[in-house]
């Protein structure tokens, strides 16, 4: 276990920048300006402050430590350049938008979360670390920011806001690359259009901002959230994540984009390379996605081929909704769910894409801590789920599935009889309505989230350990019970060998899964750390060989990930690296995001393989 440290400030005699503070001032002040753009809406600061209250109960590690090393230099870069190039970018956007990072890390919390590393380090704290971060305030500036960083073969990272918590937050891929926060200062809402249900939105828009506006506003119109609502809608759906309401595949529900090109170039996607009459933005940009020509919003979204600077979504209009769900009491019953849900999604009788999650859930999103059930090391063992869950409002029960229709209500009620009928074939079945449920119970939560109203519920299965942190594991499966079967039990087996609790949810849409498990380990732990980075490296590679891949991984994985997608010699790889090559010759943009690495950096010791299981330290190996 980390030795438990005291608040200190790192005495960095070696740089002295401008920018350089007391941690506790610069904490407040950043926290209190993330407060403005990025923070929790009035109707939730209780329920945010009992989470966060919760949640530091349960840490031991120190708030922050003194740093180990100094200031992490971007690679090839010696100390004299880095200050040269500091000031110069002092000098193109305010010294005061400019930030070394040099002083001691916190994690925080959710809501308070960092830009300088990955607060769920999953390697050592200061091994994911960036040299700087810049905050532009407006798409010049991240022009002039990308042409900075061309100037001086400085790696830059963007982020929206950073909470991609579980895929490595905001943290950049090469240590001491700089962050560019882009939330922080571009965080407008440029538009609503009531009439054409969307928005055209920067990146610093949280779901929370989008909702409140849309209500201040009295506008009938749903936002799709993700389980939490702090993440931007925008770095959201560039990174493909997904939502509960009929809109919720983000990247799908886009229309629009904005995106500076890693020369400095300015590009408008879709109907936005019209301009509008008068120097106006084209008034079809958030009509119509794929304009003319090749349609090449995707080559932006999980790729370091452009930093996006506005983004336009399609809304949902507001209609009546009824959230639900089903138990079923055997393990052995999952191929028979799983053959259940493919027609009636396909045929479009599911309302949205469903959850189903295994009854260990039920017991984490209690918010309680694992030993309140369980004593010592080591996973639950089924008898120990089982009688916890006997004493939960749902009952002694194996799988959960969490659905929600729309429509007018004599609509709700047709489909849910059809619902019925198909689940209530699997003995032992039952159905439950929010009003069958005490007032805390978790399908509350996902009748808001199934609605577009984005919550904090799902921080508290963090409580599970103490300390933390987790990592996502997220494959695509056919929805077919056999396939379906055959990835879980390659995954319960891994969480067995290494000795983690299994929390399954699965996404179910007509023809594939989405299977989501999260890794939770104790970030003071580091054998817990290092048995979780081998049960990804294995899950990864036992899925693959079955021909299952992730849709989305932390970034220390995606080379691996990326390495499995390797169908004719690589194909999909080599033409992502010619792009790559072309458009940013230099390999200044988020080098080795998804897997994809710059001439500069390929083959030159940072990929991180199957074989690589130890994560200490990040950098570049020596040839094998
Ligand atoms: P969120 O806070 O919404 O969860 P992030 O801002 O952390 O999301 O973004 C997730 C990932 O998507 C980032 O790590 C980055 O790789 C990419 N990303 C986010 N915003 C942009 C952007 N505006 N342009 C290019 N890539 C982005």
């Amino acid at each position: 276990m980390d030795a438990v440290g005291s608040l200190e400030e790192t005495p960095n005699k070696r740089m002295q920048f401008a920018t350089s503070r007391h941690v506790n001032s610069t904490e407040l002040e950043r926290n209190e300006e993330r407060e403005k753009y990025s923070g929790v809406p009035v109707r939730l600061k209780q329920e945010a402050q009992v989470a966060r209250d919760r949640l530091l109960s349960n840490r031991t590690l120190p708030v922050s430590r003194p740093r180990k090393k100094p200031v992490r230099l971007p690679p090839d870069v010696s100390l004299e350049d880095f200050e040269a190039a500091i000031k110069e970018i002092q000098g193109a956007i305010g010294d005061e938008n400019v930030e070394v990072n040099d002083k001691p890390l916190v994690d925080g919390w959710y809501m308070q979360h960092p830009n300088t590393h990955d607060a769920f380090h999953i390697t050592d704290q200061e091994e994911l670390v960036s040299s700087a971060v810049v905050y532009p305030g407006s798409t010049e500036e991240v022009q002039a920011t990308v042409r900075w960083a061309n100037k001086f073969g400085i790696p830059i990272y963007p982020i929206s806001i950073g909470r991609n918590l579980g895929y490595g937050g905001a943290a950049p891929r090469i240590p001491g690359g700089v962050v560019v926060d882009l939330g922080k200062r571009m965080h407008e809402i440029i538009n609503i259009d009531a009439e054409n249900a969307s928005c055209l939105v920067e990146p610093g828009v949280t779901y929370f901002r989008l909702y409140e506006e849309i209500q201040n506003r009295k506008l009938p119109l749903w936002i799709d959230t993700p389980d939490l609502g702090g993440g931007s809608v925008l770095g959201n759906a560039i990174d493909r994540g997904v939502g509960y309401t009929p809109y919720g595949d983000h990247f799908a529900n886009r229309c629009g984009m904005e995106v500076v090109l890693p020369n400095g170039e300015l590009l408008r996607t879709g109907m936005g390379a019209l301009p509008g009459p008068d120097g106006a933005d084209n008034p079809t940009w958030q009509s119509f996605q794929h304009a003319f020509g090749p349609s090449i919003d995707g080559i932006f979204s999980q790729s370091n081929f452009g930093i996006v600077t506005k983004m336009g979504m399609q809304l949902m209009p507001a209609i009546e909704h009824q959230s639900y769900c089903f138990t079923f009491p055997r393990d052995d019953d999952f191929e028979q769910i799983v053959d259940l849900i493919r027609p009636l999604a396909q045929k479009g009788i599911l309302g949205n894409i469903p959850q189903l999650r295994h009854v260990i859930q039920e017991l984490n999103v209690t918010g309680r801590r694992k030993s309140d059930f369980h004593d010592g090391s080591g996973p639950m063992t089924r008898e120990e789920v089982r009688a916890a869950a006997a004493k939960l409002p749902l009952g002694d029960c194996s799988w959960v599935f969490y659905g929600t229709q729309y429509g007018p209500s004599a609509s709700i009620a047709a489909q849910l009889e059809v619902i019925k009928s198909e689940f209530f074939k699997i003995p032992g079945s039952k159905f439950f309505l929010p009003s069958d449920l005490p007032s805390d119970h978790y399908l509350h939560d996902r009748s808001l989230v199934c609605s577009g109203v984005p919550v904090l519920r799902e921080l508290d299965w963090l409580n599970w350990l103490a300390n933390s942190g987790h990592l996502f594991f997220s494959p695509i499966a056919p929805t077919r019970g056999k396939d379906a079967r055959t990835i879980h039990e390659i995954i319960v087996k891994a969480h067995e060998r290494h000795g983690f609790d299994l929390f399954p949810t699965l996404c179910v849409a007509g023809r594939e899964i989405h299977y989501i498990t999260n890794i939770i380990y104790d970030r003071a732990d580091a054998n817990m750390k290092a048995s979780a980075v081998k049960l990804m490296r294995e899950m990864i590679k036992e899925c693959a060989e079955k021909g299952f891949g992730e849709y989305r991984t932390h970034l220390l994985f995606a080379d691996q990930v990326a390495g499995t997608y390797n169908w004719n010699n690589s194909a999909f790889m080599r033409f992502n690296e010619s792009i790559k090559d072309l458009l940013d010759p230099n390999g200044i943009l988020a080098p080795g995001r998804n897997g994809i690495w710059p001439k500069r950096f390929r083959g030159k010791g940072w990929e991180l393989k199957a074989d690589d299981i130890d994560l200490s330290s990040i950098g570049p190996r020596p040839e094998k």
